[in-house]
């Protein structure tokens, strides 16, 4: 165990002294091979030098992550690309240039000068340039690109607060730097361009739809893979980003949907165990008409259907404030496979220890 320190910057105010001495210190940390958890616009990064394989070995002793799951490098501006990637192909430029900074992440040939350890031993790297302008200052002061999961235990919700990582990860890191919640909440979108069909990998910040404007011949890879299945990116493995209370994830219609987590949720009350909400502003009426008491802090309302956006941006926050809560199952509703909705449903899904398709319980 080791003292970690909490710093906390204004990101709109990155010339304060407190703000320049913290990223001094921080760049300080990275380049003496240290880890620094820092804001990106996803989520909280949990960082070290890319090109200091002791380092970034430490991110994986920190979060007990399996080294077979690679990580993304953190760049500042895309003309860095080459210190970690080759052979650059113009579609990755043109895709920079549409969404960086941003929540994408390019799969691309490996630059040599990256160890192993951060690729798994693969031939690829996944690149990002981060629109946070922590992050980028970060980057900058360090003058290295820095390799950066989510920060928070493996196989954990991501973090959104600085909060979640000193929740997680207090004792083992040199320092976190707190620049607020994060915006977008989810991960980034990983998209693979090595082969000749680009493919979504993990859905994540830039819709789907998004990357179609650019580029209309992408597809997306069947996103849970069943067990035992090969995996082309270990971020995939089925069972991630949960809470450790039981989570059982409610798709379908609308209407079955609230049908069905009411009986669920009445039918394990009545067995005395206690459960909580995750569910959309749509929902509460139905809830209330029903007789459901959901003011009381165990109901989490992540947002409407309306805006997929705002779902994203609080969707591990109340993952997290659900799984603190003395109660033995989260209940919670699936959203629309739109827009940034893709995203919501694949970590839904992969956080779900069971996910019910609500017509069917609805008729039984
Ligand atoms: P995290 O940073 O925790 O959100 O996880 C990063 C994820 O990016 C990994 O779990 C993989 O799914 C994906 N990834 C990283 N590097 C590669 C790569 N070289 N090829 C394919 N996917 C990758
Ligand atoms: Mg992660």
């Amino acid at each position: 165990m080791m003292d970690t320190q909490f710093l906390t910057i204004d990101p709109g105010r990155l010339d304060a002294p407190t703000a320049v001495s913290a990223l001094q210190l921080a760049a300080h940390i990275i380049q003496q091979g240290g880890l620094v958890a820092f804001p990106t616009e996803t989520v909280y990064g949990l960082g070290a030098d890319a090109l200091n394989a002791t380092a970034v070995a430490r991110i994986f002793a920190a979060k007990k992550r399996p080294f077979f799951d690679p990580l993304i490098v953190h760049i500042a501006d895309a003309t860095d690309l080459p210190r970690v990637a080759r052979d650059v192909p113009p579609l990755a430029q043109q895709l920079a240039a549409h969404f960086w900074p941003g929540p994408l992440t390019l799969v691309l040939p490996r630059n040599t000068a990256v160890p192993d350890v951060v690729t798994a031993g693969g031939a690829t790297v996944a690149v990002r340039c981060p629109a946070h302008p922590v992050a980028r200052a970060l980057i900058r002061a360090a003058g290295t690109p820095i390799a950066a999961p989510s920060a928070n235990r493996f196989s954990h919700t991501s973090p959104t607060s600085a909060q979640h990582v000193w929740d997680d990860l207090a004792g083992e890191i040199e320092l976190i730097l707190d620049g607020g919640p994060t915006l977008v909440g989810v991960e980034s979108t990983v998209l693979d361009i090595t082969e000749e069909t680009p493919v979504v990998l993990r859905p994540g910040g830039v819709s789907v739809e998004a990357l179609q404007a650019v580029l209309p011949q992408v597809v997306v890879r069947r996103q849970l893979a069943p067990p035992g299945a090969e995996l082309p990116s270990p971020g995939l493995l089925e069972r991630h980003y949960a809470p450790h209370t039981a989570l059982w994830l409610f798709t379908g219609e609308d209407a079955a949907i609230r049908q069905a987590i009411l009986e669920t949720a009445r039918a394990q009350q009545a067995n005395g165990r206690a459960v909580a909400l995750l569910l959309a502003e749509e929902d509460l009426a139905f809830f209330a008409e029903g007789g459901w008491e959901t003011a009381v802090g165990q109901t989490a309302v992540v947002g409407s259907l309306n805006d997929l956006e705002g779902v994203a941006r609080r969707l591990f926050f109340a993952m997290r404030q659900l799984d603190r809560l003395e109660v033995s199952l989260i209940l919670a509703r699936d959203f629309p496979p739109l827009g940034l909705g893709l995203a919501i449903h694949d970590r839904l899904a992969r956080a779900a220890e069971r996910v019910i398709e609500a017509a069917r319980v609805k008729g039984a």
